[in-house]
């Protein structure tokens, strides 16, 4: 059985009541299985003693001898007070409170082992415990070099885990051992035994022992490797088996493909028809190429040999049409009997999206179901029904679309909006929806270069839209000092006065540090870029300007004469969709934003993006704010406003955004200038996380379980025939 099988629920491990199990679901940990998946995220080492002298430092793991005892303070409140010293230093001391108990316990002359952590008190001029982990008596009068060579209690490496509320480290780590002496037994590899023994990894069983258990950092280290391995492998076999079966019926492709080119239109689905004499302008080129290439994906499905599921990806920069070609997809799906989900990032988004499907749908036999997270049980439950009963054709929302309790009853188009901002297994679970598995079409105006996505998307086709729609006209960008911000305003001012709107865009809520902005669905790439890698150069002690403060200052003093509004993450959602109803009506002019306006805002009438403190933005989020204005035929204009003394790295940031209005420059600049070693420091990058391995930060790991994969693969087929 591999690792994900076991479905026992967590309540079945031993010491895990039902007390402890909603604890446990707040970190995602339902099965077995999954808590032995939850790894832990740091060690300490205690294999070694780490003495006395060391405490600066270090947590201190010693043996030691108690060189004094007194009580101090009086009758119910006194406590005693040891004296110790392991040789390294003269002496440090230990108040056990409310532990009038061991007094006894501790004479003079008594030997014991014992792990904490200790500070130099400056008023008692004193080296003093304030945290102890661990005391043994090894003996009750002894002498310490007798214990040269002994380690002290509990000499091992210690796991860190990750907690929630209510849950010790402790607990944890007991937890973790039950669990691996029920279940850890019938683990099974997913990568060939010869792989293993050729990269000498450790198998899963000795793996997770070792993971959660280990004896030595390196052995912790390699069994992190191992469990690491096993996953990129699995993910690398399934992505190029499935490119193997496309492969087979690309003959087919070539003879459907001739066909369309001759005359895309005449082989529109009656939908897809219907939606194009519906819509208010002509579809650009690099659309209509876009919606030909997936029409023909979709008929290669549905041929009778076809075991063809369509796997690509659409890159087009911000602005640039993507959502209706997806509309036309969908509808060609439709018109055949199939399900669609149309998965975006954000509650926003997925309402937004959901909007522009009712209107562009109107009039045709389409079904459209909008799935919120906030939906009420009983409302929830009559959609759940008509989408497992087919009554619905295409539904419309975030990650709830693949909760564990929606079924489909024939889900044949997966659109996943925005795709850089879900994980691998996010997308897997919504393609296990179906069997066979879905067609995909992942959008992204955020490109990975081709060499990347194939490992990590596999086999994938790539579908790409250069032109803008007619009329669209480049964004200006301009760079100011903070010092200069007032020019920039007045700027704006200008082309409020014209009746257009504007974007101010701030990094945090509040003017407090650790308040940075991060989306509702956890940390997007921009937010991680400033939220967990603050520029180097920029001054701890000044303050930054958060949107609340701005927005009080921008609506009362700069802009007093034209409506402003708020928008944070913070903000409830019914009332963020309130405002943003009011922006896009005109009834607001200026909104005060974080990056929560990052995606799918789609105002064509605001020409203005102000960013205050750019340099706290990554590349790619730069970019995709930018994206909110020159969506119309109006003159667009973006203002980078930045800090003083940048560093190279953020200078280089401001410039490319500077100089280019194109996404896919941005995204190779973006990875230049990350680079391998800038993204070790990133706790996890989220950006293509499966379970602990990270391709993009374990990049040369994917690429030897690629080739291995691959010769795997190979090896089968040939002692196939
Ligand atoms: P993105 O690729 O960023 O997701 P959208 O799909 O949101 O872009 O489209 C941006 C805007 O452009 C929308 O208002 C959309 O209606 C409009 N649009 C899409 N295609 C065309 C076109 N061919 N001509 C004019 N406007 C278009
Ligand atoms: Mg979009």
């Amino acid at each position: 059985m591999f690792i994900e099988q076991i479905e026992t629920p967590v309540r079945y491990v031993k010491g895990i009541g039902p007390k402890t199990e909603p604890k446990l679901a707040k970190l995602a940990i339902y099965t077995a299985g999954d808590l032995i998946c939850h790894y832990p995220y740091r060690y300490e080492d205690r294999t070694k003693k780490i003495p006395l002298s060391q405490f600066k430092t270090q947590k201190v793991h010693t043996i030691a001898q108690i060189v004094s005892r007194a009580w101090v303070g009086f009758g119910k409140t006194r406590s005693p007070k040891f004296g110790i010293t392991d040789g390294s230093v003269r002496t440090a001391y230990y108040m056990a409170f409310n532990q009038s108990y061991l007094y006894d316990k501790l004479p003079e002359g008594a030997v014991i082992s014992i792990t904490g952590t200790f500070i130099y008190n400056h008023e008692y001029h004193a080296i003093q415990c304030v945290k102890l982990d661990e005391l043994t008596v090894l003996s009750s009068l002894g002498k310490l070099t007798d214990y040269a060579d002994t380690l002290p209690y509990n000499s091992r490496v210690v796991p860190i885990y990750s907690l929630t509320g209510g849950i010790k480290q402790k607990d944890m780590q007991k937890y973790l051992l039950n669990a691996l002496n029920q279940y850890c037994k019938g683990i099974e590899n997913k990568t060939p035994r010869e792989v293993l023994q050729k990269r000498e990894l450790l198998s899963m069983q000795e793996a997770l022992r070792a993971i959660h258990a280990p004896k030595t950092i390196e052995e912790a280290m390699l069994a992190q490797k191992s469990v690491k391995y096993e996953e990129l492998f699995a993910f690398q076999k399934e992505i190029l088996e499935r490119g193997a079966a496309r492969k087979s019926t690309s003959d087919q492709a070539e003879k459907i493909t001739a066909a369309k080119k001759e005359n895309p239109l005449a082989d529109f689905s009656p939908t897809q028809k219907l939606l194009l004499t519906k819509l208010p302008f002509t579809l650009t080129e690099d659309q209509m190429r876009a919606i030909a290439e997936i029409n023909t994906d979709i008929d290669m499905g549905a041929l009778p040999s076809g075991s063809f599921i369509m796997a690509r990806l659409l890159q087009g920069d911000v602005g640039s049409g993507k959502t209706l070609v997806a509309f036309f997809a969908a509808a060609r799906i439709a018109d055949s009997g199939g399900q669609i989900a149309l998965l975006a990032p954000t509650e926003i988004l997925a309402k937004q999206h959901a909007d522009k499907a009712a209107r562009f749908f109107d009039g045709s036999t389409i079904r459209l179901a909008y799935l919120t997270g906030n939906l009420k049980a009983d409302g929830r439950r009559q959609l759940l029904k008509a989408l497992g009963e087919g009554a619905v054709d295409i539904a419309i929302g975030t990650h709830a679309l693949f909760s564990n309790d929606v079924a489909y009853k024939n889900l044949r188009l997966a659109v996943i909006d925005e795709q850089h901002r879900f994980g691998v297994l996010q997308r897997n679970a919504i393609l296990q929806k179906n069997n066979p598995a879905p067609h995909l079409l992942m959008m992204s105006a955020t490109p990975i270069p081709r060499t990347l996505a194939i490992t990590v998307f596999g086999d994938l086709d790539i579908s790409v839209i250069k032109t803008m729609p007619a009329g669209r006209r480049a964004i200006l960008t301009f760079r100011q000092m903070m010092s200069h911000a007032g020019t920039v305003y007045d700027k704006v001012k200008q082309e409020l006065q014209k009746g257009h709107q504007a974007y101010f865009v701030y990094p945090r809520i509040k003017g407090e540090e650790g308040d940075e902005e991060i989306t509702p669905l956890g940390e997007t790439e921009g937010a991680k870029d400033f939220a967990g890698r603050a520029d180097e150069s920029f001054d701890e002690g000044a303050k930054l300007k958060s949107a609340e403060e701005m927005y009080e200052y921008l609506k009362t003093a700069a802009f007093a004469e034209y409506s402003c509004a708020l928008i944070h993450s913070k903000i409830p959602e019914d009332e963020q969709r309130g405002i943003l109803a009011d922006f896009q009506s005109g009834k607001i002019s200026v909104l005060v934003a974080t990056s929560v306006i990052e995606v799918g805002i789609d105002n064509p009438n605001a020409t203005c993006m102000v960013i205050e403190h750019a340099e706290r933005f990554g590349l790619a989020a730069l970019h995709q704010i930018r994206g909110r204005v020159g969506r119309s035929d109006l003159q667009s204009y973006c203002f980078l406003i930045c800090g003083e003394n940048l560093s190279q790295t953020a200078k280089e940031r401001i410039t490319a955004l500077k100089n280019t209005n194109d996404g896919f420059v941005i995204a190779e600049e973006d990875l230049r200038l990350r680079g391998p070693g800038e993204l070790a420091g990133i706790q996890q990058s989220g950006y293509f996380t499966l379970g602990l391995a990270d391709p993009l930060r374990d990049a040369e790991l994917l690429e030897m379980a690629h080739s291995d994969a691959q010769e795997y693969l190979a090896a089968q087929r040939r002692s196939r025939f």
